[in-house]
């Protein structure tokens, strides 16, 4: 009895130490504590396999990177966001990004795990996105990414499809083949899991917290996070952008994104004052 407890708390501990913040707070003050049962590693390779199958297939369809202006466009936006990355996670500096536009109509950009980023022509042209509102819906991808979001939904997912049952089959286990359970799991859902899973309401606030600071250090003007928001909603009518099956919004956010703006202006100005 006395054993059964002891191992049932040391799969809980295991289980629970996983959970830690991803990010530095820095101004936006991100610092909620993340459950994470699936390591970075396993979740990174699953997402470079995703992304490399993903640029092969554009290449195969010639929809991969068509317009040379407008892949250094979103590259230079993308890389003056990038240089901001050490802000929040100085590992990030390293990570191995890449950043691509695909043609294609959907109203759609992502940033993988590791920082894969891919940005739809649908996105740039539907919207008529000016640099700074590219560079809101950048911001917000890389968020996502920096505070490994999908890592997290990923994690959660294996958790709920293990359950109880699971749990009590590994009684006795160690923590490493906890893990490792959960990581085969994830691997046969593979990356789909990443695009079927849509982010929280809180993953979303913070990826607009994060998201917005990463614009505003960068000298692109926060405000624009409004206005790109606004676009998006006007999208679509009875056929919603792709992108908000990922990103679920609601007016709310946008009154969110007005009530944050004012404290990240400093940083802006600063940024602008230094060009
Ligand atoms: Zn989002």
């Amino acid at each position: 009895m006395k054993k059964q407890l002891i191992i049932s708390l040391s799969i809980i501990t295991s289980l629970f130490t996983g959970c830690a913040t991803t990010t530095n707070p820095s101004a936006s003050g991100v610092e909620r504590k993340q459950f994470m049962m699936l390591s970075e590693q396993q979740v990174e390779s699953m997402s470079t396999e995703s992304y490399l199958a993903t640029l092969k297939e554009a290449s195969s369809k010639k929809t991969l990177n068509t317009d040379a202006a407008q892949v250094a466009r979103v590259r230079g936006i993308s890389q003056k966001l990038i240089q901001h990355s050490g802000q929040f996670r100085q590992d990030a500096l390293q990570w191995k990004w890449e950043v691509n536009v695909e043609k294609n109509d959907q109203v759609n950009a992502y940033c993988m795990p590791g920082g894969k980023i891919m940005v739809f022509t649908g996105l740039i042209e539907k919207l008529k996105a000016t640099d700074d509102e590219l560079a809101a819906v950048i911001g917000h991808e890389i968020a996502h990414a920096l505070r490994e979001h999908g890592r997290e939904r990923m994690s959660i997912a294996s958790a709920q499809q293990m359950g109880l049952a699971g749990l009590a089959v590994l009684a006795g286990a160690s923590s490493n083949k906890t893990a490792a359970a959960a990581g085969v799991q994830a691997a046969a859902l593979g990356s789909s899991l990443f695009f079927a899973l849509p982010n929280s309401r809180e993953q979303e606030r913070e990826a607009d917290r994060i998201g917005l600071e990463l614009s505003a250090r960068a000298g692109f003007n926060p405000n624009a996070a409004v206005s790109l928001w606004q676009k998006m909603g006007q999208q679509g009518g009875s056929n919603p952008p792709e992108f908000l099956s990922t990103h679920p919004s609601n007016d709310a956010r946008i009154t969110d994104l007005q009530k944050m703006i004012p404290s990240m202006m400093p940083l802006y100005q600063e940024a602008i004052r230094k060009k």
